[in-house]
């Protein structure tokens, strides 16, 4: 089955069923898609600066710790200046890439956004920049893309339609998750979904549903992490999601989508203090630290206990350094755009034939 995927061919459901329901194949599927990571992106990760531009939020998913009705969470949200400050202070980190991300918060409106974004695009040319900030219209999405956002990343949470009505209020829909993403990729944005791992009420069918929808959506980016439980919502009851069924995932994940960008996400590296790291040894290529001012770190909670909330900008950079130098790996000053066309010597099916050509000839 994993020789299957590295070949770049598809795996029946049943296959994927069994590929995810142990840890049978685990050492055959990370020695490969750390194989195949090599082989498009080399030892480069690439760092995208995190700034978590509000904690407001008008929705009510289940699971997250920022949603509408937690009343015990203070609210704050950053300006315009704030969040250029944020950006030079990581440009200076050599950062390539902002990541804003919020609450759906209607007090940044499309003509604030653009503002924002045209502003940074305009003091660091040289950058990509990346939006979520959720649902919006399509109209929306293309003022923000001709601003100067160049991603999106909106994840789909879970492409199972009675699996989305458990984790969200009637309100939210699956459908229109969907067309967000479709119209982002229409727009010309570089998209990412995702989904969590361990989820209150997830089943091995719901996860074979997001895999298939990916295969459908082909996002450039793919984020996943643990479901991680906050003390102040409907699901406190509920436990984390396991490292180990992310790793796996995100091992399926490159081998199914080998030029996809993957992060280790801050979630992992809450679920378990070497998560980050053994995300990057089973396929991921990029780390996203938080460049949000050190006095609001905390109150953007989705969840109990998330890590690098007390450190500055400049000391996580450096303990990411050791962190990905100790895994054999080398965070490089690039906007790290998602790799399209497969080069002749990138995709493992074809370098295969190649080297059985040179072997026949
Ligand atoms: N509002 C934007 C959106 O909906 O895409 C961005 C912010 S939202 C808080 C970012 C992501 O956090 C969500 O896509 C969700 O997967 C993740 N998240 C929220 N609560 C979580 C939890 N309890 N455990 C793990 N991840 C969580």
């Amino acid at each position: 089955m994993i020789d299957k995927l590295y070949h770049n061919r598809d795996l029946s459901d049943q296959e994927f069923s069994d590929l995810l329901a142990g840890d049978a194949y685990d050492r055959q599927l990370f020695a490969r898609a750390a194989q195949v990571r090599h082989k498009v992106y080399g030892k480069a990760v690439y760092i995208r600066g995190l700034v978590e531009l509000s904690n407001y939020c008008r929705n009510n998913c289940y699971y997250c710790g920022i949603r509408h009705d937690n009343r015990k969470l203070s609210r704050y949200r950053l300006d315009r200046e704030q969040i250029l400050a944020c950006c030079s202070d990581g440009y200076a980190l050599g950062f390539r890439t902002f990541v804003l991300q919020g609450g759906e918060d209607p007090y940044y409106n499309d003509d604030l956004v653009c503002e924002i974004a045209s502003a940074i695009k305009e003091a660091h040319p040289d950058c990509a920049l990346t939006l979520s900030l959720g649902e919006k219209s399509k109209e929306s999405y293309r003022r923000f893309f001709n601003a100067g956002a160049d991603r999106y990343l909106l994840r789909h949470e879970t492409a199972a339609e009675e699996h989305y009505r458990r984790l969200h209020p009637p309100a939210m829909s699956l459908a229109r998750r969907k067309q967000c993403l479709m119209d982002l990729k229409e727009i010309g944005y570089q998209v990412g979904s995702g989904f969590m791992v361990g989820s209150p009420h997830q089943t091995g069918r719901h996860l074979l549903a997001d895999l298939r929808f990916l295969q459908e959506l082909q996002p450039a980016m793919i984020g996943i992490g643990p479901y991680l439980t906050h003390q102040d919502t409907p699901f406190k009851l509920f436990g984390n999601g396991s490292l180990r069924l992310t790793l796996r995932l995100i091992g399926i994940l490159r081998l199914m989508f080998p030029m996809a960008l993957i992060p280790a996400t801050t979630a992992l590296g809450t679920v378990d203090p070497k998560g980050r790291e053994l995300g990057l040894m089973a396929g991921a290529n990029v780390l996203m630290p938080n460049l949000s001012p050190l006095k609001v770190r905390k109150l953007y909670e989705l969840y109990d206990n998330k890590i690098c909330t007390g450190e500055e900008a400049a000391e996580c950079r450096m303990c990411l350094n050791d962190r990905v130098a100790g895994c054999g790996y080398e965070i490089v000053v690039h906007r790290g755009d998602a790799k399209t066309a497969p080069a002749a010597d990138t995709l493992p099916g074809l370098v295969l034939e190649a080297e059985a050509a040179t072997l026949t000839a």
